[in-house]
């Protein structure tokens, strides 16, 4: 039996590769290809008790359980809201942090129901940004691996055992937007999103395609992945189409300035040939004024017009925090702000919805997970 990771969580079957698997289970005494058997129950019968796993010898099924499947995320609540088609999960991870992870239904009742699952990626956020509730915490820490891939394997259960609304059913999409910058975090995040692609029973066959992952804009990190050759949804926060503003929203900015971010984001598109997604929050009076939409069409058409990009407004949702002496009040747009915004960005030809605000009433919805007891 190894020795705990002082400090780190426990190592969990989710933080390793195939090979390692079947390393690991031939160091516990076991044949290698009882690796496969544990990655079918975990990842496709997505049984977690396997004290229960028949066709393991019972004299081992207690080790397997303590030395592989070490509970990562221990449930302190779930709230649920949208009759349902919502529900927001606070765990509490071994030494304390807590995170939230949002599973959320699409079209229950009707055929082709689809379900996202939002995940986080670190324990707080260190990227400050004032109108999100996340960045207001600061950063405690990095999650592992297997922390954010059992995120997904929870969400997959839950979906599995028919205890969503509408009924039993799988996980269509992950969504890389809940707490903390998953770029920042680059290396578990990548290892994450092999586990939750790879074909089961390695790990839970989820299509790439079905990814997304939401960045603040590191670019470096945006360049590192347009390496991977991993077909995934980029989604980068930008909220400002000029750095003078942006430098206010997003404070990385003042590193990685407004041109360079969406230089990269373009560059992903043209390499992966997927396009990629603009998240802009629209906050009243501050980046919603009607030039400021004519000024983010030319920002994103400057790099051609093949429809590599895609804008996603989401009305700012409104955040828990400590109102202070001379703070600029950040609140949700008007209306007609909001409908001009959006008319402006397609007269120019530029795919654009609008969020839906899934989740608000609960402090679940974007922006909104601070993992408050
Ligand atoms: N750190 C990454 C991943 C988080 S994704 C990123 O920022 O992209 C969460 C998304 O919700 C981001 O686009 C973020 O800018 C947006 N957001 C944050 N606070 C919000 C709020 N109060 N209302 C609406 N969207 C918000």
């Amino acid at each position: 039996m190894r020795a705990p990771r002082r400090g780190k969580p426990p190592e969990h079957w989710s933080d390793l590769d195939a090979a390692t698997r079947r390393q690991r289970v031939v160091e516990a005494g076991l044949p290698a290809f009882r690796a496969q058997q544990l990655s079918r129950h975990w990842y496709e019968r997505l049984d977690d008790d396997p004290t229960g796993w028949t066709d393991l010898p019972a004299s081992v099924r207690e080790a397997v359980a303590s030395q592989f499947f070490p509970r990562l995320l221990h449930p302190v609540r779930t709230l649920g809201c949208d009759d349902g088609a919502t529900v927001k999960s606070l765990w509490r991870l071994h030494d304390g942090a807590l995170v939230e992870s949002v599973l959320m239904r699409y079209g229950v009742g009707r055929p082709g129901t689809r379900s996202t699952i939002c995940i986080s990626s670190q324990a707080g956020c260190g990227m400050a940004c004032p109108f999100c509730a996340t960045g207001q915490g600061g950063l405690q820490r990095n999650m592992s691996t297997a922390e954010i891939v059992e995120q997904v394997v929870a969400g997959a259960r839950t979906l599995a055992r028919g205890e969503a609304a509408g009924g039993p059913g799988r996980i269509s999409n992950v969504v890389f937007m809940g707490m903390g910058e998953p770029m920042a975090n680059y290396a578990s995040v990548m290892q994450a999103i092999r586990t939750i692609t790879a074909p089961e029973p390695d790990g839970l066959g989820i299509s790439a395609r079905g990814v997304t992952l939401s960045t603040v804009g590191l670019v470096p990190r945006i360049q590192q992945l347009t390496e991977e050759g991993i077909p995934l949804t980029l989604a980068v926060s930008l909220h400002a189409p000029d750095d003078e503003l942006r430098d206010t929203l997003v404070p990385i900015n003042t590193r990685h300035k407004v041109d360079e971010v969406v230089d990269a984001a373009w560059e992903y598109a043209r390499v992966s040939r997927r396009r990629v997604s603009i998240e802009y929050a629209l906050i009243k009076d501050i980046n919603d004024q009607a030039w400021r939409a004519d000024r983010l069409a030319t920002v994103l058409k400057r790099r051609g017009d093949w429809g590599w990009v895609h804008v996603n407004l989401i009305p700012l949702n409104p955040i828990k925090r400590e109102p202070k002496v001379n703070e600029v009040v950040y609140t949700r747009s008007r209306e007609e702000d909001m409908a001009e915004f959006v008319r402006r960005l397609q007269a120019r030809g530029i795919s654009t919805t609008m969020r839906d605000t899934r989740g608000n009433d609960i402090d679940a919805a974007c922006g909104q997970l601070a993992a408050e007891e």
